[in-house]
């Protein structure tokens, strides 16, 4: 397995790869790697990637001033033993100086879908992603690209991205990995105190909940979104928000929306404590 932190090294193994006939996928981290991360090489190789490139990044132009960019986890030793047991082919590590010698000025801003969710209380998060993955694709130069489905909004904003500017790349969408009692995987889990992981539980089930309400019980959005929050909040979370959205427009459905088959997306941001946790579910309604 190779290691790069430089962007030319970087370029010049995925020529040799592609030379030598090899169909690359990247996978696109910030590292503190778990099972969610690993899913995503196991989803490149049943698509048909020959080569995966993992890369390890903390981006800071995606976070606000006031999130955690500095206490965000991070152990590289870790990551690198548990790539090497997968048998990625290279990890492409940069620091921060690589990617930014200069604070940027020219960026990728998607307009549209980035607005809501998510963007409502991280207003410069998505142009930080879309700037991020556009430079790492441009490093890695991959054929395929695989995103998870537990960042529902990002993945939307990148395909939207890739089919807008041409990027020559197959963007796939990986299913949400969860813990045995149904916590989404996140690095970001780490921070929660015992207690709050415990009461952390409320929104997978909430989620399940929402989604049988929807499909087989006959309630309505507006319903089902009172219903979810009040479940939250009576398990000590602060809701950010909790959306009924349409899965790949990501434009919220009205509460009183008659069933038409449509699929949507449940889509959820909670505080506990200072740790703000996102999950989503898809549905048919
Ligand atoms: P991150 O390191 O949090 O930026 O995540 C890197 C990639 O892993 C993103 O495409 C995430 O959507 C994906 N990912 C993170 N957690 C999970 C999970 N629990 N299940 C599936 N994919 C995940």
């Amino acid at each position: 397995m190779k290691v790069f932190e430089k962007i030319k090294a970087m370029q010049e193994f995925s020529r040799s790869l592609r030379m030598a006939g090899k169909k690359i996928a990247i996978v696109p981290t910030m590292g503190f790697l778990h099972e969610g991360h690993l899913s995503l090489i196991d989803t490149a190789r049943k698509n048909g990637a020959d080569a995966v490139v993992v890369t390890i990044f903390v981006n800071p132009i995606q976070f606000g001033p006031n999130e955690d960019f500095d206490k965000y986890p991070r152990d590289f030793e870790r990551d690198k033993a548990l790539l090497e047991e997968k048998n990625v082919d290279a990890i492409f590590a940069p620091t921060p100086s690589e990617m930014y010698p200069r604070p940027i000025t020219c960026k990728v801003i998607e307009s549209e879908l980035s607005r809501g969710l998510c963007g409502k209380s991280r207003p410069t998060h998505f142009a930080g992603v879309t700037t991020v993955v556009t430079k790492l694709f441009n490093a890695v130069l991959p054929d395929m690209a695989v995103f998870g489905q537990k960042d529902a909004q990002q993945a939307q904003v990148l395909c939207r991205m890739v089919e807008d500017l041409n990027f020559p790349i197959e963007m796939i969408i990986s299913p949400i990995v969860r813990e045995a009692d149904g916590l989404a995987r996140s690095s970001r889990n780490k921070y929660l105190s015992p207690e709050e992981r415990a009461n952390a539980l409320v929104l997978s089930r909430s989620l399940l909940e929402g989604k049988k309400m929807l499909e087989e019980k006959g309630e309505k959005p507006g319903a089902v979104i009172s219903f979810m929050k009040e479940n939250i909040e009576k398990s000590s979370g602060r809701v950010d928000y909790v959306s009924i959205v349409d899965a790949k427009t990501l434009e919220e459905v009205s509460p009183d929306e008659e069933k038409s088959g449509r699929e949507l997306l449940i889509a959820l941001a909670v505080y506990f404590g200072s740790t703000r946790l996102i999950d989503n579910i898809l549905v048919s309604f």
